[in-house]
C-alpha cells in the first residue's frame, strides 16, 4: 500500500471507492488480508459490466468462439506440464534485520534501475553495486526463488500425490478443454475457446490497490490458428482488444503498445504485445496478447499421452495448432475505468467529486428521488416513476436519504448519469426534473418522455 499512498489522485480513487461501497479490504473488520478485495454492491455490479462487455465482444458478437467454465482445482500434471511448477517463480531478496521479503526486481524499480531482461544474479550485483538497502533501510540478501502458486491437497491424504495447486491463469483450464470442445463441435481453424475466472498468484508484495493481487479475476482466449497464419490472427484480436478498450470508455492516448523484446518474453513466446495504460501509478500492463505458438498443447501432448492434432477437415493435413493468447485482467480493467472516469471540478464554488463512467458502464443508471421524503404524495408519485424505470432499465436507485444537495453529491460519486427529481409541479403536469451528471444541467421533461 506504501507506493500509491503516496499518490494523491490514487488515494483518492481507493478512498471513494470504499466511501461508495465500491471495494473494501479483504477481510478488513479482522485487520485485513494483504492482496485480497472485497467487492461491495456497487464494485460487484460495476466489475460483472465489465466482464459481461468482455464475453460479449469476444464471445457471444463472433461465431468463431467457445465458451468454457473449468474447474479452479487441476490435477498436478496440469502444472507441470505447463512448466509452472518449475518455472512460475518470482525472485525474492530479504531483510537481513527484521527478514522481510521484498521481489528483487520491484525493489531495483523503486531504486530507478530498469530490472527487464536481467538475471535474478545480474539483479543481485546490481543490487551490491549501488548499494542498495531494503525499504526499512537494512542490507539485503542475496535472491532465492519463490513459487507463485497456492498450494494445497485435494482429499484426506497429504501426501505428494495428492498436492493440487489454486490456479495461477485460467489458460490451462482452456487447454485442457480443446479437444473435447474439437470432438463435440467440429470448429474450423480458426477458432477461439474463451473463459472468464479466478486466479491465485501468492504475490510477495501486492500493492497499488487491487493492480496486484493475490486473488484476481482473468478473462482469457485461446485462438488456434494454422501455424503459417498466426500473424493475421495476432492483428485481429489486438485490433479487438483496442476496439474493447474503448468500449470501456478508456481515451486512446492513455493507452500504449509494448512490443515485449525477445529477452523479456516467454521462452515459448515469439511475439508479445502487453497493453499498458497511464494509471495514477504510472505506465503499467493492463493485458497482455501473446503468441505461444504450439507450446501448451504440445506439452499437454507429450504429458497425456493423448493426441492434441487437429486435421483440416476434407484433407490429410494434420497439426498441432499454434495459439493467440489475449489475456486480460479484470482488476487491471477495472481500476483502469475508475481511474479514467474520477474527476474533480468545482460547482457553486464547492469542490466536487464524479465518476464520469461511460452510460452503460454505471453501476446504477438513473436514481430516483421525491423533492421531500415527509410529503406521501411526492413520494407516491416518485415510487410510481422508480418502479416504471425499475422495469425498464434495472439499474435504478431509489434515494430519498438528505437533501437533494447531498443526494447529487452522493449519485455523482456513484458516477449515475441522470438524477430525477419529483416535486409538486410533478403532480400537476406530469413532468420531472433530471439532472445530467457532467454538466449538472436541469431539465424539465415528461415523465413518459424518461
Ligand atoms: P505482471 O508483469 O504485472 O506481474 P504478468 O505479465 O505476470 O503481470 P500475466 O501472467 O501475463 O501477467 O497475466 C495476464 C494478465 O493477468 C495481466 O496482464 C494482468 O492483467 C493480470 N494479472 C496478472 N497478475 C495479476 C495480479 N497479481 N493482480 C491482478 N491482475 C493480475
Amino acid at each position: 500500500m506504501a507506493k500509491e499512498m503516496k499518490n494523491e489522485r490514487m488515494e483518492a480513487i481507493v478512498s471513494l471507492a470504499k466511501r461508495r461501497g465500491f471495494i473494501y479490504q479483504g477481510s478488513e473488520v479482522y485487520g485485513g488480508l494483504s492482496g485480497t478485495w472485497d467487492y461491495g454492491p456497487l464494485g460487484v455490479t460495476l466489475k460483472r459490466k465489465i466482464m459481461q462487455l468482455w464475453w460479449q465482444h469476444f464471445v457471444e458478437s463472433r461465431d468463431d468462439m467457445y465458451g468454457v467454465d473449468a474447474a479452479i482445482l487441476m490435477n498436478q500434471k496440469v502444472w507441470q506440464a505447463s512448466g509452472h511448477v518449475d518455472t512460475f517463480v518470482d525472485p525474492l531478496c530479504e531483510d537481513t534485520v527484521n527478514h522481510r521479503r521484498f521481489r528483487t526486481d520491484h525493489i531495483l524499480k523503486d531504486n530507478g534501475v530498469d530490472p527487464d531482461g536481467m538475471t535474478m544474479e545480474q539483479m543481485d550485483a546490481m543490487i551490491a553495486e549501488k548499494g542498495i538497502k531494503s525499504p526499512d533501510g537494512n542490507p539485503l540478501s542475496e535472491s532465492r526463488t519463490f513459487n507463485m502458486m497456492f498450494k494445497t491437497h485435494v482429499g484426506a491424504t497429504f501426501d505428494e500425490k495428492s498436492v493440487s495447486y489454486l490456479r495461477p491463469e485460467t489458460a490451462q483450464g482452456i487447454f485442457t478443454n480443446f479437444k473435447n470442445v474439437v470432438d463435440n463441435f467440429y470448429p474450423d481453424l480458426p477458432f477461439g475457446l474463451a473463459q472468464q475466472g479466478k486466479a491465485f498468484r501468492n504475490e510477495i508484495s501486492p500493492r497499488d490497490f487491487i493492480f496486484r493481487s493475490r486473488e484476481f479475476e482473468q478473462m482469457e482466449i485461446e485462438y488456434f490458428v494454422h501455424p503459417d497464419k498466426w500473424e493475421e490472427a495476432f492483428d485481429e484480436l489486438l485490433a479487438e482488444t483496442h476496439t474493447f478498450l474503448e468500449s470501456l470508455g478508456l481515451s486512446k492516448e492513455a493507452i500504449h503498445e509494448l512490443d515485449v523484446p525477445e529477452q523479456d518474453r516467454a521462452h515459448y513466446s515469439k511475439k508479445t504485445i502487453d497493453i499498458e495504460y497511464d494509471y495514477p501509478i504510472g505506465k503499467e500492463e493492463l493485458m497482455g496478447i501473446a503468441y505461444r505458438t504450439d507450446f501448451d498443447l504440445g506439452n499437454i501432448q507429450r504429458v497425456s499421452g493423448r493426441s492434441m492434432e487437429y486435421t483440416i477437415k476434407g484433407t490429410n493435413e494434420k497439426f498441432i495448432p499454434h495459439v493467440i493468447e489475449p489475456s486480460f485482467g479484470v482488476e487491471r480493467a477495472l481500476m483502469a475505468v475508475l481511474s479514467s472516469a474520477y474527476r474533480e471540478d468545482e460547482v457553486n464554488g464547492e469542490k466536487r467529486i464524479y465518476l464520469a463512467l461511460p452510460e452503460h458502464l454505471a453501476p446504477v443508471r438513473f436514481a430516483v428521488s421525491p423533492l421531500l421524503k415527509n410529503k406521501p404524495e411526492l413520494v407516491e408519485k416518485a415510487r410510481e416513476v422508480y418502479t416504471l424505470l425499475k422495469k425498464k432499465y434495472g439499474n435504478v436507485m431509489w434515494d430519498d436519504n438528505g437533501n437533494i444537495g447531498k443526494r447529487y453529491r452522493r449519485q455523482d460519486e456513484i458516477g449515475t448519469p441522470h438524477c430525477v427529481v419529483i416535486d409538486f409541479d410533478s403532480l400537476e403536469d406530469n413532468s420531472v426534473t433530471i439532472r445530467d451528471r457532467d454538466t449538472t444541467e436541469q431539465r424539465r421533461v415528461s415523465i413518459s418522455e424518461l
